[in-house]
């Protein structure tokens, strides 16, 4: 009898614990939101977590009330993997953070796919509910895995796009296979000696549906197809906390399902696309008839850092455009050393921030938060447009597509539609790059020939410190 309560106290303990993991989570999503509190909030869930984790390790019995007791396996994972996730976070450049997430993303699929794996050999016998929940996460798991690893070769170059001749009708066909295959194991449609294979094949066909469905995107659209990976893996993980009967697994699966989908669709409407042209379109290609990129642009005009500096000491207002070429040079410290030296001047400088800009949302938010710039100073795109006109100087750094007046002006142009900031309404505008390079979309800048811009070459965070340095003397 003091068995049974004892066991009852446990149980009431670890579903507490699960109920402080999963409150964390939410007030922590809730804190991402600010940059003021995102830091916070990070740590208010990973807390959370660790209680969770902890909980788990020391007071879950399964279905036979028995603990878990394999503690040597379950501590060296636990070393192997934070050893690995600090380090990797540690070292990662804030340009290749896509591609971390990615790969941790893909990570969080292969959990819920190994979970399915083990499940399986659990005495499940078709068919059950739980069947259904082992091989619809072992499916959609093995997907985000597969499509993740794709994913993050092609964020790092080592995978080029590829399209595969009849590629859709091929997805369609393996597709149709995974869920003729499911319903026949779940069924319990084949006989005890069959099942185990129709099993396997299924992992076998997700994994290469998952590969060929990341396969023919193009790079640009790399950050929506993850986020939208990211989607999946929550979904997988949340069938994993059914399979537990843990509240914590699945309202943290919830939460990741939910939140990627929300962040895939704000993304294609900051790009003014749909879904399925992201997925079946080729931005970062040509577009049959596209104009701008072999159209004759005229020349343009370079300006000197002396001119630059006193063009910008002698300004009202001046508004900085920040794009993935800051984030490459890693300048955001001397933007804000720049910012300060005009703010001493008496210069009002503000940030103009696409919701694109970079490679991955809130890119610029979090560079900038990182060197200290107040969140007060960053304009949300509307707000930069209708702050433009009063504008005297709009410094473009680093920064291509999202300035790229084609997508106001050119129908065929494979961004067209996408909103821009208008940096053309301000008086005076000056793009800093290395060279006349395209952008992210591959396509040319109109902008660049303006009358009204110059070009002011050189790697972004050299030219922001000699120009401090320049404006220092003036
Ligand atoms: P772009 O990629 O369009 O342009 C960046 C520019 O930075 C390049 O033209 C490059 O020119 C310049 N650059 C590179 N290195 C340096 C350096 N060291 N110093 C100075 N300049 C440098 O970036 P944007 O931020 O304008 O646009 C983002 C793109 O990414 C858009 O196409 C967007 O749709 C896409 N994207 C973004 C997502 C997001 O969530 N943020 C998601 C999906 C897509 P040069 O080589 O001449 O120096």
């Amino acid at each position: 009898m003091d068995q049974i309560q004892e066991i009852l106290n446990q149980y009431s303990i670890l579903l507490f614990c699960y109920l402080i993991g999963s409150v964390t989570f939410i007030i922590g999503l809730k804190q991402l939101s600010h940059p003021d509190t995102a830091r916070k909030g990070n740590l208010f869930a990973a807390a959370g977590m660790t209680i969770a984790i902890i909980a788990t390790i020391f007071l879950y019995r399964n279905n036979h009330g028995e603990k878990l007791h394999n503690y040597l396996w379950i501590l060296g994972g636990l070393v192997i993997g934070s050893i690995v996730g600090t380090l990797t976070a540690k070292k990662v450049q804030m340009t290749a953070m896509p591609e971390m997430v990615s790969l941790f993303n893909g990570m969080g699929g292969a959990c819920a796919m190994l979970i399915s794996l083990v499940e399986y050999h659990n005495d499940v016998t078709p068919p059950t509910g739980k069947l259904l929940v082992i091989v619809l996460g072992m499916i959609i798991g093995t997907i985000s895995f597969a499509g993740s690893v794709i994913a993050w070769g092609k964020l790092n170059g080592r995978i080029k796009d590829k399209t595969i001749p009849g590629g859709q009708i091929i997805n369609f066909i393996i597709f149709a296979a995974i869920i003729v295959f499911a319903v026949m194991v779940i069924g319990g449609f084949m006989d005890d000696g069959v099942t185990p294979y129709l099993f396997y094949s299924i992992l076998a066909l997700a994994a290469v549906y998952g590969i060929l469905f990341v396969m023919p995107i193009g790079g640009a659209d790399m950050p929506v197809v993850i986020s939208l990976l990211n989607s999946f893996t929550g979904c997988a993980a949340a069938f994993g906390g059914f399979l537990y009967n843990n509240p914590v697994m699945l309202t943290g699966g919830i939460l990741v399902g939910s939140a990627g989908t929300i962040l895939t669709i704000l993304m294609c409407k900051a790009m003014n696309r749909s879904l399925k042209n992201v997925l079946i379109g080729s931005f970062g290609g040509q577009k049959a008839g596209a104009s701008t990129a072999s159209k004759e642009q005229g020349s343009y005009k370079e300006i000197s850092l002396s001119d630059t500096a006193v063009l910008m000491a002698y300004a009202q207002k001046v508004m900085i455009i920040p794009g993935y070429g800051l984030a490459v040079a890693q300048a955001q410290h001397a933007c804000h050393e720049l910012e300060k030296i005009l703010e001493d001047k008496g210069v009002t400088v503000v940030y103009g921030i696409h919701p694109v800009a970079g490679r991955m949302p809130g890119h610029m938010n979090v560079l900038l938060a990182e060197a200290d710039v107040s969140y007060d100073k960053l304009l949300e795109m509307e707000d930069a447009n209708e702050q433009m006109s009063g504008t005297t100087v709009a410094m473009v750094l680093g920064a291509n597509d999202v300035v790229n007046p084609a997508a106001k002006d050119d129908p065929a142009s494979p961004i067209y539609g996408m909103p821009i900031l208008e940096v053309e309404k301000a008086e005076h505008v000056i793009v800093n790059k290395r060279s006349m390079k395209p952008g992210y979309a591959g396509i040319e800048n109109e902008l660049f020939f303006k009358p009204k811009t110059s070009m002011l070459f050189g790697d972004a965070k050299k030219v922001l410190q000699d120009l401090a340095g320049e404006l220092k003397q003036l």
